[in-house]
């Protein structure tokens, strides 16, 4: 059982990214010192690097959902991990990794390690989660030693209810996943329960309500917020009409995402204790970049968009504004949501869930 569970994001992008301080989807889980991904855009291993986590540390790697702003940067970060001239497996005290997705993750990943002809020290297994409109695995899993690397992957069945609840069990961890409307055909979870503690973390959404249940009560909730509303001069959303907010939402809706609105409002219902947003759209300022030389850089989309903003207020403002509406949406007293920047770290201590 862990004492000490945090999250670092690494991405905070929606798939319009990357911009110069936000990459796309992916967020580490630091478990005393053992680290689960969920998701893994391009550029994941960079981030760990600039975040200080070693690569080496990475034991499991869950994918929300396969479009490509959340799973590319997976076959590079493994032939990262394993890294080996020639193809070897664990039996011979190599790394081994275990990666969780939908229907289809097993074949892209052998795949582009056939194409790209990536050699492992170690051994990965991929398990899918077998859904009700995808019934089947995307290919079988290997048997006995037929393929050099590739460990025997799981092919999960879902539940009566369509979701995998506690599928996997282990040193005082429950992990659960349900499907989530998103646009296409995917899956999106997580839901982390450790003694006194439950993580929430959904992939990109339009509707959560099928976690309703296996998240109550979460100590921390991190949510998708693609869109808001982005009128300088109507920032809260209460200043808004109740007719341009529905044409958000519904535009929001018929893309797969939320506001950051909707996001309060499913923390809301399912009494989250905290709130993070992510998966922001790019045509948001940056936050500023900070250069090794300690220069704050912007990126030329920004300065050509904001040209009056060269501190870059501008961001603090929108992400104020975000934060806000989704505030408004969950509207519990005391309570703020926060918008989460690459590299935001947060501590989940273990008191927060009788
Ligand atoms: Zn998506």
């Amino acid at each position: 059982m862990p004492n000490r569970i945090s999250i670092t994001f690494l991405g905070t992008s929606s798939g319009s990214g990357p911009t110069l301080s936000r990459h796309c989807s992916s967020l580490a889980l630091n478990l005393d010192g053992e680290i689960w991904l969920v998701d893994c855009a391009e550029g994941t291993q960079l981030r760990l690097v600039q975040a200080d986590i070693s690569p080496a540390r990475v034991t499991k790697i869950f994918i929300t959902h396969l479009h490509v702003d959340h799973v590319m940067g997976l076959v590079p970060l493994l032939t990262t991990i394993m890294f080996g001239l020639e193809p070897s497996n664990s039996k011979s005290g190599q790394r081994s990794i275990d990666l969780y997705g939908p229907v289809g993750l097993r074949q892209l990943v052998r795949i582009t390690l056939q194409l790209t002809g990536a050699t492992l020290a170690g051994t990965f297994s991929v398990h899918e989660f077998l859904a009700v409109q995808t019934p089947v695995a995307s290919c079988p899993a290997p048997i006995s030693d037929t393929r050099p690397n590739e460990g025997h992957g799981r092919d999960i069945q879902c539940d009566s209810d369509g979701k995998w609840k506690n599928f996997q069990e282990a040193s005082g961890i429950t992990i659960s996943a349900a499907p989530l409307e998103h646009r296409g055909n995917s899956l999106c979870w997580v839901s982390i329960s450790a003694p006194g503690r439950k993580l929430v973390i959904l992939g990109d959404t339009s509707d959560a309500s099928s976690f309703i249940g296996l998240a109550d009560d979460a100590s921390l909730l991190v949510h998708e917020a693609t869109n808001a509303y982005i009128s300088p001069r109507k920032l809260k959303s209460s200043q808004w009409d109740e007719n341009e907010k529905e044409k958000l939402r519904a535009k929001a809706i018929s893309r797969g995402h939320s506001t950051a609105e909707m996001a309060g409002e499913f923390a809301k219902q399912i009494r989250a204790r905290r709130l993070y947003l992510n998966h922001f759209s790019s045509m948001y300022p940056d936050p500023a970049w900070n250069t090794d030389s300690g220069l704050r850089r912007k990126s030329k989309k920004h300065r050509e968009r904001y040209p009056d903003d060269p501190k870059g207020s501008e961001n603090q403002i929108m992400m104020h504004a975000i934060q806000d509406q989704a505030t408004e949406g969950w509207s519990q007293e005391g309570s703020r949501a926060i918008a989460a920047t690459d590299f935001m770290c947060v501590e989940i201590r273990g008191h927060e869930v009788s």
